[in-house]
């Protein structure tokens, strides 16, 4: 039986920084559905690379696929408006709107094509109360702790109404309680139909909610496969040690 067409694919993916290859020839195949985690130690080219699947940057060599078609060279924009939707791993959220304002910027940026105000408003509100924040809507932005502002972020990129989800270290700086709530929500949203690409540097937290994950290391993807064999996988431990080595 032949596999499904991947809903996400990166073909050969490069990046260069003058000399520094970030990103070295990667592919990879991300299944309708699924959650697909992205990992790797620190400087491994994680975000370079999600960068380059979100639109954020233009690959070097080597192109990105949404359901068979090439979007790597499109604005983000566009990409967004296909269905393919990134969060920031630093979150940037406008402090002086309130909460729901700065969800309905996602609205507005969105698949439905410039949607009335109330209308960006409504889709506001439900990604809300998917991240749990509904009660903060008319709230200020700059009110909301890390973890707030992080779900906040999440809102955002569903008030798109993405297919694909692509979450950049969403977990990085929260405590275990504010950790498992997010990844409950990641589930939840995932279970809603939206595939989830996660990059994340704690293997631990995510190997409970990836069907499979993928490990850069150098720019290389040196695994692939179930979170258990990834994580038996003598390659990661080696990467990862070696990491700790140098830090
Ligand atoms: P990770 O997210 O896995 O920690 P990054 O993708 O941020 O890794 O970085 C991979 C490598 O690329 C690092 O050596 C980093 O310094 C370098 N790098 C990332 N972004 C840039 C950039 N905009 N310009 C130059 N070098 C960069
Ligand atoms: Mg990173």
């Amino acid at each position: 039986m032949s596999r499904p067409e991947p809903i996400l694919a990166g073909r050969g993916l490069t990046k260069r920084f003058g000399g520094l290859v970030a990103v070295r020839d990667v592919d990879l195949d991300v299944q309708a559905g699924e959650i697909f985690g992205l990992i790797g130690p620190n400087g491994a080219g994680k975000s370079t690379l999600f960068r380059l699947i979100a639109g954020i940057m233009r690959p070097s060599a080597g192109e990105v696929l949404f359901a068979g078609k090439r979007i790597s060279g499109r604005p983000t924009s566009t990409i967004c408006r296909l269905g393919v939707v990134a969060t920031h791993q630093i979150v940037r959220p406008f402090k002086n709107l309130s909460v729901v304002d700065n969800v309905m910027v996602g609205a507005f940026f969105g698949r439905v094509p410039r949607p009335a105000q109330q209308r960006a408003r409504e889709l506001a509100l439900e990604a809300l109360e998917t991240c749990g924040l509904r009660d903060r809507a008319d709230t200020a932005a700059s009110t909301l702790n890390l973890a707030g502002q992080k779900r906040l972020e999440i809102a955002r990129a569903l008030a798109t109404d993405p297919d694909v989800l692509l979450l950049d270290e969403v977990l990085a700086g929260l405590n275990p309680t504010e950790t498992d709530r997010t990844l409950e929500l990641v589930r939840a949203i995932n279970v809603s139909g939206v595939t989830i690409v996660i990059v994340e540097h704690n293997l631990r937290a995510i190997r409970g909610v990836c069907s499979r994950l993928a490990v850069l290391d150098e720019g290389r993807k040196i695994a692939e496969g179930s979170p258990d064999d990834v994580l038996r996988d003598p390659k990661v431990v080696e990467a990862y040690l070696g990491s700790a080595a140098h830090a």
